[in-house]
Protein backbone atom coordinates (compact mmCIF):
# COMPACT_ATOMS: atom_id res chain seq x y z
CA UNK A 1 0.00 0.00 0.00
CA UNK A 2 1.62 3.57 -0.69
CA UNK A 3 1.64 5.64 2.12
CA UNK A 4 -0.54 8.83 2.47
CA UNK A 5 2.07 11.79 2.71
CA UNK A 6 2.45 13.95 6.00
CA UNK A 7 0.00 15.71 7.75
CA UNK A 8 0.64 18.66 6.54
CA UNK A 9 -0.98 20.87 8.84
CA UNK A 10 0.02 20.17 12.82
CA UNK A 11 -1.26 21.85 15.55
CA UNK A 12 0.14 22.76 18.70
CA UNK A 13 -1.64 23.58 21.80
CA UNK A 14 -1.04 24.30 25.38
CA UNK A 15 -0.15 26.75 28.16
CA UNK A 16 2.66 29.46 28.84
CA UNK A 17 6.00 28.23 28.45
CA UNK A 18 5.13 25.08 28.05
CA UNK A 19 7.75 23.87 25.49
CA UNK A 20 5.31 24.16 22.83
CA UNK A 21 6.90 26.30 20.79
CA UNK A 22 10.27 25.04 21.11
CA UNK A 23 8.98 21.52 19.46
CA UNK A 24 6.99 23.42 16.99
CA UNK A 25 9.76 25.36 15.64
CA UNK A 26 12.64 22.15 15.80
CA UNK A 27 9.84 20.23 13.83
CA UNK A 28 8.89 22.57 11.31
CA UNK A 29 12.69 22.82 10.44
CA UNK A 30 13.01 19.20 10.48
CA UNK A 31 9.67 18.71 8.00
CA UNK A 32 10.75 21.86 6.11
CA UNK A 33 7.38 23.26 6.82
CA UNK A 34 6.20 26.97 7.51
CA UNK A 35 6.24 27.40 11.59
CA UNK A 36 3.80 29.84 12.71
CA UNK A 37 3.21 31.01 16.46
CA UNK A 38 0.00 32.49 17.19
CA UNK A 39 1.17 33.67 20.27
CA UNK A 40 3.19 36.87 18.67
CA UNK A 41 0.40 38.02 16.70
CA UNK A 42 -1.97 38.83 19.69
CA UNK A 43 1.49 39.80 21.35
CA UNK A 44 1.79 42.19 18.81
CA UNK A 45 -1.72 43.49 19.08
CA UNK A 46 -1.20 43.97 22.62
CA UNK A 47 2.19 45.92 21.91
CA UNK A 48 0.20 48.61 19.52
CA UNK A 49 -2.30 48.66 21.99
CA UNK A 50 -0.26 50.10 24.57
CA UNK A 51 1.66 52.26 22.51
CA UNK A 52 -1.09 53.72 20.84
CA UNK A 53 -2.87 54.22 23.96
CA UNK A 54 -6.27 51.69 23.32
CA UNK A 55 -7.39 50.66 26.52
CA UNK A 56 -7.33 47.19 27.03
CA UNK A 57 -11.02 47.11 28.52
CA UNK A 58 -12.25 48.45 25.15
CA UNK A 59 -13.11 45.18 23.25
CA UNK A 60 -14.61 47.64 20.23
CA UNK A 61 -11.55 49.68 19.78
CA UNK A 62 -9.17 46.32 20.49
CA UNK A 63 -10.91 45.24 18.12
CA UNK A 64 -10.75 48.12 15.30
CA UNK A 65 -7.36 47.92 15.97
CA UNK A 66 -7.27 44.61 15.19
CA UNK A 67 -8.74 45.31 11.82
CA UNK A 68 -6.76 48.57 11.09
CA UNK A 69 -2.81 47.15 12.53
CA UNK A 70 -0.16 46.23 9.92
CA UNK A 71 1.20 43.15 11.31
CA UNK A 72 3.77 40.69 9.54
CA UNK A 73 5.25 37.85 10.53
CA UNK A 74 8.27 36.37 8.68
CA UNK A 75 10.21 33.20 8.66
CA UNK A 76 13.66 32.99 10.14
CA UNK A 77 15.89 34.52 7.58
CA UNK A 78 19.87 34.80 8.64
CA UNK A 79 19.30 36.44 12.12
CA UNK A 80 21.73 34.55 14.65
CA UNK A 81 19.69 36.52 18.09
CA UNK A 82 17.74 32.94 19.06
CA UNK A 83 14.29 34.16 17.70
CA UNK A 84 12.24 31.59 15.40
CA UNK A 85 10.55 34.55 13.03
CA UNK A 86 10.04 38.37 12.78
CA UNK A 87 7.24 40.05 13.70
CA UNK A 88 6.89 43.55 12.12
CA UNK A 89 4.77 45.56 12.88
CA UNK A 90 3.82 48.72 10.39
CA UNK A 91 6.85 48.03 9.14
CA UNK A 92 9.02 47.70 12.18
CA UNK A 93 11.07 45.03 13.60
CA UNK A 94 8.98 44.36 17.24
CA UNK A 95 10.57 40.48 17.66
CA UNK A 96 12.05 40.99 21.02
CA UNK A 97 9.85 43.87 22.19
CA UNK A 98 6.88 41.23 22.39
CA UNK A 99 8.36 39.47 25.31
CA UNK A 100 8.39 42.44 27.68
CA UNK A 101 6.71 41.95 30.97
CA UNK A 102 3.75 44.87 30.14
CA UNK A 103 2.96 42.74 27.09
CA UNK A 104 2.65 39.02 29.46
CA UNK A 105 0.76 41.29 31.93
CA UNK A 106 -1.51 42.70 28.78
CA UNK A 107 -1.99 39.77 26.12
CA UNK A 108 -4.68 37.64 27.51
CA UNK A 109 -6.92 40.42 28.34
CA UNK A 110 -6.44 41.61 24.62
CA UNK A 111 -7.35 38.05 23.25
CA UNK A 112 -10.11 37.39 25.40
CA UNK A 113 -12.06 40.01 23.41
CA UNK A 114 -13.77 37.78 20.54
CA UNK A 115 -13.58 40.52 17.89
CA UNK A 116 -9.97 40.03 18.49
CA UNK A 117 -10.16 36.56 17.90
CA UNK A 118 -12.02 36.48 14.89
CA UNK A 119 -9.71 38.81 12.84
CA UNK A 120 -6.34 36.47 14.29
CA UNK A 121 -8.37 33.51 13.47
CA UNK A 122 -9.10 34.35 9.87
CA UNK A 123 -5.04 35.33 9.39
CA UNK A 124 -4.43 32.15 10.80
CA UNK A 125 -6.87 30.23 8.56
CA UNK A 126 -5.45 31.96 5.66
CA UNK A 127 -2.20 30.44 6.21
CA UNK A 128 -3.26 27.10 7.54
CA UNK A 129 -4.94 26.52 3.61
CA UNK A 130 -1.64 26.29 2.21
CA UNK A 131 -0.53 23.83 4.33
CA UNK A 132 3.04 22.22 5.02
CA UNK A 133 2.77 24.38 8.20
CA UNK A 134 3.12 23.83 11.90
CA UNK A 135 1.03 25.95 13.93
CA UNK A 136 1.49 26.53 17.95
CA UNK A 137 -1.10 28.50 19.95
CA UNK A 138 -4.03 27.58 22.62
CA UNK A 139 -6.90 27.07 19.99
CA UNK A 140 -5.25 25.60 16.94
CA UNK A 141 -6.60 22.30 17.10
CA UNK A 142 -10.31 23.66 18.61
CA UNK A 143 -11.29 26.36 16.64
CA UNK A 144 -8.19 27.15 13.97
CA UNK A 145 -7.66 24.03 12.16
CA UNK A 146 -10.46 21.76 13.78
CA UNK A 147 -9.46 19.18 10.87
CA UNK A 148 -5.59 19.23 11.46
CA UNK A 149 -4.80 15.26 11.10
CA UNK A 150 -2.03 15.67 14.04
CA UNK A 151 -2.99 17.50 16.95
CA UNK A 152 -0.78 18.05 20.11
CA UNK A 153 -1.10 19.21 23.76
CA UNK A 154 2.06 20.24 25.26
CA UNK A 155 2.08 20.36 29.02
CA UNK A 156 4.86 21.01 31.49
CA UNK A 157 4.18 21.59 35.32
CA UNK A 158 3.77 25.44 36.24
CA UNK A 159 7.27 25.40 38.25
CA UNK A 160 8.76 23.79 35.45
CA UNK A 161 7.45 26.24 32.61
CA UNK A 162 8.57 29.44 35.29
CA UNK A 163 11.89 27.78 35.65
CA UNK A 164 12.45 28.24 31.90
CA UNK A 165 11.06 31.41 31.17
CA UNK A 166 13.24 32.46 33.33
CA UNK A 167 16.09 31.03 32.04
CA UNK A 168 15.22 32.17 28.71
CA UNK A 169 14.80 36.00 29.97
CA UNK A 170 18.31 35.76 31.39
CA UNK A 171 19.70 34.41 28.27
CA UNK A 172 18.38 37.55 26.68
CA UNK A 173 20.53 39.58 29.39
CA UNK A 174 17.77 40.65 31.60
CA UNK A 175 18.22 41.20 35.48
CA UNK A 176 15.07 42.11 36.63
CA UNK A 177 13.77 38.75 37.22
CA UNK A 178 11.71 37.15 39.92
CA UNK A 179 11.01 33.50 39.85
CA UNK A 180 8.22 34.05 41.95
CA UNK A 181 6.54 36.75 39.68
CA UNK A 182 7.28 35.06 36.83
CA UNK A 183 5.65 31.88 38.47
CA UNK A 184 2.37 34.43 39.49
CA UNK A 185 2.42 35.09 35.78
CA UNK A 186 2.25 31.85 34.20
CA UNK A 187 -0.61 30.53 36.84
CA UNK A 188 -2.90 33.78 35.95
CA UNK A 189 -2.12 33.49 32.17
CA UNK A 190 -3.33 30.10 32.05
CA UNK A 191 -6.48 30.74 34.49
CA UNK A 192 -7.69 33.82 31.93
CA UNK A 193 -6.54 31.69 28.86
CA UNK A 194 -8.94 28.43 30.15
CA UNK A 195 -11.62 29.99 31.58
CA UNK A 196 -12.65 33.14 29.07
CA UNK A 197 -15.97 32.27 27.28
CA UNK A 198 -13.93 32.51 23.82
CA UNK A 199 -11.63 29.65 22.60
CA UNK A 200 -10.73 29.00 26.12
CA UNK A 201 -6.88 26.85 26.22
CA UNK A 202 -8.12 23.04 26.30
CA UNK A 203 -7.17 20.04 24.58
CA UNK A 204 -9.23 18.93 21.43
CA UNK A 205 -10.50 15.13 21.86
CA UNK A 206 -8.27 13.94 19.24
CA UNK A 207 -5.00 15.60 20.86
CA UNK A 208 -2.02 13.86 21.61
CA UNK A 209 -0.87 14.85 25.55
CA UNK A 210 2.52 15.35 25.81
CA UNK A 211 4.05 16.02 29.11
CA UNK A 212 7.48 17.57 28.31
CA UNK A 213 8.39 18.52 32.13
CA UNK A 214 12.03 17.03 32.16
CA UNK A 215 12.22 15.63 28.91
CA UNK A 216 14.99 16.79 26.07
CA UNK A 217 13.72 18.34 23.03
CA UNK A 218 15.63 15.82 20.86
CA UNK A 219 13.59 12.52 22.79
CA UNK A 220 10.57 15.11 22.68
CA UNK A 221 11.20 15.46 18.55
CA UNK A 222 11.85 11.79 18.38
CA UNK A 223 8.52 10.85 19.97
CA UNK A 224 6.44 13.30 17.44
CA UNK A 225 8.29 12.22 14.69
CA UNK A 226 7.21 8.51 15.07
CA UNK A 227 3.62 9.95 16.01
CA UNK A 228 3.74 11.62 12.48
CA UNK A 229 4.47 8.09 10.59
CA UNK A 230 1.70 6.12 12.63
CA UNK A 231 -0.92 8.84 11.55
CA UNK A 232 0.29 8.55 8.14
CA UNK A 233 0.63 4.80 7.98
O1 LIG B 1 2.04 31.52 23.46
P1 LIG B 1 2.22 32.90 24.08
O2 LIG B 1 2.54 32.84 25.54
O3 LIG B 1 3.13 33.78 23.32
O4 LIG B 1 0.77 33.56 23.94
C1 LIG B 1 0.49 34.80 24.52
C2 LIG B 1 -0.99 34.92 24.83
O5 LIG B 1 -1.73 34.99 23.60
C3 LIG B 1 -1.62 33.74 25.58
O6 LIG B 1 -1.44 33.85 26.99
C4 LIG B 1 -3.07 33.83 25.17
O7 LIG B 1 -3.74 34.79 25.96
C5 LIG B 1 -2.99 34.39 23.75
N1 LIG B 1 -3.16 33.37 22.72
C6 LIG B 1 -4.44 32.98 22.39
N2 LIG B 1 -4.64 32.11 21.36
C7 LIG B 1 -3.62 31.62 20.68
C8 LIG B 1 -2.30 31.97 21.00
C9 LIG B 1 -2.09 32.84 22.06
O8 LIG B 1 -5.39 33.43 23.01
N3 LIG B 1 -3.87 30.78 19.65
Amino acid sequence: MPREPRPDVIAIDGPAASGKSTLGFHLAQLLGYLYLDTGCMYRALTLAAIRQGVALDDGAALTALADRVDLDVLPLGDESDGRQYTVLLDGQDITWELRLPEVDAAVSQVSAVAGVRARMVERQRAVGRRGRVVMVGRDIGTVVMPDAPLKLYVIATAEERARRRLRDRLARGHDDNDYAAILADVIRRDHIDSTREHSPLRPAADSIIIDTTDRRVDELLDEVLSLLNEVAA
